[in-house]
């Protein structure tokens, strides 16, 4: 951080650009952030309430300043139904040069607002069917290359489960990560139950939102399984509690199982030019100096060995 104080100290600017040049952290990735997200609902969400290229001028320059600071991909966790739009991915990742990874899956968290209605009625080989034909076939010619799920607190509803159950059968059948979105540690363990039983390895379970479950005793214990802990969410507000997570998780020698990312973003469908689309610095800015020693860790090992290299 020396270089960054000397930048300050001299009133000299620190864009994104500036530090890079001489940024000795190395490449990295982040797991968890957002290019576009509608929150309008599965009876209500299409794709002509935004326009697909002022979509793409807004996220771009975002984009471009994460890659100034040597990030080299981005896993895009919009589920289908909140805005998933593999094709603003790929327009992004060709103007801008940094890999997009986008998912298959269904996000039953927030009340089930966002299920469809045919997930209400099918049963979890059915969906686990049409998620293992996104991936085989892709989605708008991109191919998944993981299972993003939502699921509420625990005790988990019955559509919470099927989503939990058909993500562990894709996975069983495709070898995908399943990145769950989850409501609280109750709830992750009893994911995490369901994908064991399934015959998937814990290792193909991540645990997103981590950072909103307040008992480490929760956190060790998925972690122990052999299960990924993501303390997402990272902003000026939680700096601190993320902080304290981390170092929690290095005492307790669980720094293989720990993943980090904003959860930031993105723009917004319906809000004029696409609302307060929030960047992906942060991190790097804030954060990173407080962990500097697990930077390659948390940000380019762990992503890789989680998600695939
Ligand atoms: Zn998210």
């Amino acid at each position: 951080m020396q270089r960054r104080q000397f930048l300050a100290a001299m009133g000299a600017s620190l864009a994104p650009s500036a530090l890079s040049a001489a940024d000795p952290r190395g490449p990295s990735i982040l797991v968890h952030e957002h290019v576009l997200v509608d929150f309008i609902g599965a009876d209500a969400i299409t794709r002509d309430r935004y326009d697909l290229e002022d979509a793409f001028r807004v996220a771009r320059p975002k984009l471009e300043e994460l890659k100034a600071l040597g990030c080299r991909r981005m896993l895009e966790c919009t589920p289908n139904y909140i805005g998933r739009d593999p094709r603003l991915l790929r327009m992004l990742e060709d103007a801008v040069g940094i890999e997009l990874w986008t998912n298959t899956g269904l996000y039953a968290a927030a009340d089930h607002k966002f299920l469809p209605a045919f997930a209400k009625t099918e049963t979890a080989e059915q969906l686990a069917r049409r998620w293992v034909a996104e991936w085989r076939d892709g989605v708008d010619g991109v191919k998944p290359r993981f299972i993003k799920v939502g699921v509420n607190k625990g005790p988990l509803h019955e559509w919470d489960r099927k989503v939990v159950q058909a993500a562990a059968l894709t996975s069983r059948e495709t070898g995908l990560p399943i990145a769950a979105h989850t409501g609280d540690g109750s709830a992750a363990q009893e994911e995490l139950e369901i994908v064991l039983q399934a015959g998937v390895p814990a290792e193909r379970f991540i645990w997103v939102h981590a950072q909103n479950e307040l008992d480490h005793a929760i956190h060790d214990a998925v972690a122990k399984a052999g299960a990924w802990v993501e303390f997402d969410g990272i902003n000026a507000r939680s700096l601190r509690w993320h902080e304290r997570c981390v170092q929690h998780m290095a005492r307790a020698g669980l720094l293989h199982r720990t993943l980090i990312s904003h959860d930031s973003g993105w723009y917004r469908p319906g809000e004029p030019g696409g609302g307060q689309y929030n960047g992906y610095t942060f991190l790097y800015e804030q954060f990173a100096p407080q962990v500097q020693d697990w930077f390659s860790i948390l940000l380019w090992e762990n992503p890789r060995r989680a998600f695939g290299a």
